[in-house]
């Protein structure tokens, strides 16, 4: 049989042709390399392709015992990974020229146990500098572009590990979500992507962005493609002592239909607002509708500290940003300026020429915020508004099990439009960023196309019942049942 790639096809169906040797492994990791070479030049979703690696990974799976292929729920399937997170002997630049040559020396718990469920890692995908920006024009290295639309953002900050999987680069990817960067990017290329529960996810091997907020998440292209990537990542990790106590997720605790259509979906009225453009409200509207058909109850529900939530995130993770990035002064990790008098001296040319714009400017709010006698001020109050944030939505999960909202208020829009403006590109998120705040899980996935491109929905739960969100999740998917309008490259 010829591999056949261009088409929606999931973990569970290569995995059905993997055993019943409709194709072999090499063939099936060649192709996918191949797919890679010929498109991402168009849409540079890769940072690093791991070609040589990928292909005795392969070879190694097939003739080792080490692995029994009924049982490895990976097994032999290519996945992208975000170039934050650590993969022994790859770069880990974090899109950012301060980091350009650094390669990491261990894996991620991620990387650790995706290898053991047999999956192959297949390169890094491109980002928005330190995660910082919703765009991926942040990104060192030059922006990834939208699948559906060359001349548009993929969203970010995991632009590539969302377009590497739109596109059939591959079919899972892994990204990492602070405010939304899971979220946003999957929304503008049409996929699935799930910020878990803070805590629920390892983070060690993460290249920490703000660490009271920064999770690891799957991308894919099903629900549950989605589902079969969090069960293997999911779950307490030694490592990291933010990693929540918490059994791993497991697939059996998703609900049945009949218990879905039992489940209260509560529609925050801070979400639908004027802000939000006419296409993206029709859809997620169409969806409440079918929700609706389907017996589902919904009710309105309030959000009253909503609009305070941006602002505090832009207190409270450029702070944590400030700390974090404390770390690349030259001497450590990766560039260092040559010239430069002295040790002080040279820390100040490094970071200044091996920093991006945003991040410098996420750096120096940070460090005001925090210098002595302004943490009070800025740092302490953003975090009791982060309380109040939190409070809003377990009040509200007192009334409802799920809240359904859109993602992001606008379209995937034109690389360049807003990069003049960062208030503008902040906004992006403005739906993405309260959840992170109170730490919940969060799921974004497609509704439909306005004007040929992807809008996106948002499921959010309370904190650890990813089940149910991926429940329903998977009960819309079944009833929407779209078809991508896929781009030209696609054919
Ligand atoms: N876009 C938001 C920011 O710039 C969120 C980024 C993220 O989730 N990593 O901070």
């Amino acid at each position: 049989m010829k591999v056949e790639l261009f088409k929606d096809f999931t973990i569970a169906d290569y995995h059905k042709w993997l055993r019943e040797e409709k194709i072999s492994l090499p063939e099936l990791i060649e192709a996918f390399l191949e797919r890679i070479k010929s498109i991402d030049p168009d849409l540079h979703a890769f940072l690093e392709i791991n070609q040589q690696a990928a292909l005795t990974e392969a070879d190694i799976l097939v003739k080792g015992d080490s692995f029994d292929k009924e049982l490895a729920p990976l097994w032999g399937i290519p996945i992208a990974i975000k170039d934050n997170i650590c993969v022994q002997g790859l770069p880990t630049t974090c899109g950012s020229r301060i980091l350009r040559n650094y390669r990491s020396p261990y894996n991620a718990t991620v990387i650790e146990r995706l290898k053991e469920a047999g999956a192959i890692i297949i390169g890094k995908t491109n980002m928005d500098e330190f995660a910082m920006g919703s765009s991926t024009e942040n990104s060192a290295f030059g922006p990834t572009r939208n699948p559906f639309d060359l001349e548009r953002v993929a969203g970010g900050s995991s632009g590539g590990s969302a377009a590497s999987v739109a596109a059939l680069e591959v079919p899972i990817s892994l990204g990492s979500d602070t405010g939304g960067s899971i979220r946003q990017p999957a929304s503008f290329c049409g996929v699935v992507g799930l910020r878990p529960t803070y805590g629920r996810v390892s983070r060690y091997g993460l290249v920490s962005f703000a660490s009271s907020l920064d999770q690891i998440g799957p991308i894919a292209r099903s629900v549950d493609d989605c589902t079969r990537v969090f069960e293997i990542i999911s779950g307490k990790d030694e490592q990291d002592s933010t990693c929540a106590p918490y059994p791993p997720f497991s697939r059996n605790d998703i609900p049945t239909e009949e218990e879905i259509r039992k489940l209260k979906i509560g529609l925050p009225r801070e979400y639908f607002s004027g802000e939000v453009e006419k296409g993206v409200l029709e859809l997620i509207e169409q969806s409440i509708d079918l929700l609706r058909k389907n017996n589902l109850e919904t009710i309105e529900v309030r959000l009253p500290h909503t609009d305070y939530a941006l602002e505090a995130y832009y207190i409270v993770s450029p702070c944590e940003a400030s700390s974090n990035l404390a770390r690349y002064d030259g001497v450590l990790y990766g560039f260092r300026e040559k010239e430069g008098e002295d040790l002080e001296s040279m820390y100040l040319s490094s970071r200044t020429r091996g920093f991006g714009e945003e991040v410098k400017r996420r750096i120096i709010l940070g460090t005001y915020c925090l210098s002595s006698g302004y943490y009070d001020e800025y740092y302490l109050k953003g975090m009791k508004v982060r309380t109040l944030v939190r409070h809003d939505f377990e009040q509200v999960f007192e009334e409802c099990d799920l809240l359904l909202t859109p993602v992001s208020p606008c379209l995937p829009f034109n690389l360049g439009e807003k990069t003049k403006d960062f208030y503008q590109m902040y906004l992006t998120d403005i739906f993405t960023i309260p959840s992170a705040m109170a730490g919940l899980p969060a799921l974004s996935m497609n509704c439909g196309y306005c004007d040929h491109l992807p809008v996106g929905l948002q499921i959010i739960g309370p904190p650890f019942r990813e089940e149910l969100i991926l429940g329903l999740a998977g009960f819309l998917e079944k009833r929407l049942s779209l078809t991508p309008p896929f781009p030209n490259f696609h054919q």
